[in-house]
């Protein structure tokens, strides 16, 4: 294609190898590679960027900042993107978010969903969601406190808008593997409960690029993969 494109040659191979070593981590974990899919998150990189991985074939892309989706959606508007949100969401984004995103992974309180589901009334739409569960210690960590998910699930039911399809997180940052595996084993646990209760929640979102491995032997259906593809952030 362009020379722009030839720029990124590096992404072909870092998304080629991400690829294989997702499918590498689905044979280990006995599971079918079709089973878990690969969310770009694009966030920091500009529209190059993402442009040369759509040319890979790649049209979902994860970020953490409504500002950046508002600021990338219009240059990249022929390329038919779906704009992922999974970044903590101030309830004062809710219109951008209603506007400009396909799907919100981060969603984490009832009065965000409140307000997400007036601003997708007034468009006209509707919108996946994943609800992000805190399963780490972490201060920094956003989530919802796992107890909470029943009565939260309960009161999704009444808004019309959101399409509940599972459940997110991210894992603590750890050395050992054990407590950042028991992240993920909480999520899939409370992702089993809630089946058992009539809940439909097929999607788990766990797993970046220092911990996808750990996530698929625990059930990962999606892994969030920014560095390993697009390189480091500044
Ligand atoms: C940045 C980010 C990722 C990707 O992180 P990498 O370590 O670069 O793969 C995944 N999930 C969330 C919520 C993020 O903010």
């Amino acid at each position: 294609m362009s020379e722009t494109n030839d720029d990124f040659g590096y992404l072909r191979a870092n998304w080629t190898a991400v690829r294989e070593r997702v499918d590498a981590a689905c044979r280990d974990a006995g599971r079918a590679p079709a089973e878990v899919s690969i969310l770009p998150v694009s966030k920091t990189f500009g529209t190059d960027a993402i442009r040369a991985a759509v040319a890979l074939g790649l049209h979902r892309f994860g970020e953490n900042k409504v500002q950046e989706i508002r600021e990338k959606a219009g240059p990249l508007a022929d390329c038919g993107i779906e704009w992922v949100v999974i970044g903590h969401l101030q309830t004062n984004k809710a219109k951008d978010v209603a506007r400009l995103a396909s799907e919100v992974q981060s969603l984490d309180r009832l009065d965000l969903a409140e307000a997400l589901d007036r601003r997708l009334q007034a468009e006209g739409r509707a919108l996946e969601v994943l609800i992000q569960v805190k399963t780490s210690p972490e201060e920094s960590k956003h989530g919802l406190p796992p107890d909470e998910l029943p009565a939260f699930l309960a009161a999704l039911r009444n808004l019309d808008t959101l399409r509940v399809r599972g459940l997110m997180t991210m894992a603590v940052n750890a050395e050992d593997p054990a407590p950042v595996r028991a992240c993920f084993r909480l999520l899939r646990e409370l992702r089993d409960r809630m089946t058992a209760q009539g809940h439909d929640l097929p999607r788990l979102s766990m797993g970046m690029s220092g911990d996808f491995p750990l996530a698929i032997a625990e059930g990962a259906t999606e892994v969030r993969i920014g560095t390993a593809i697009f390189g480091r952030r500044a």
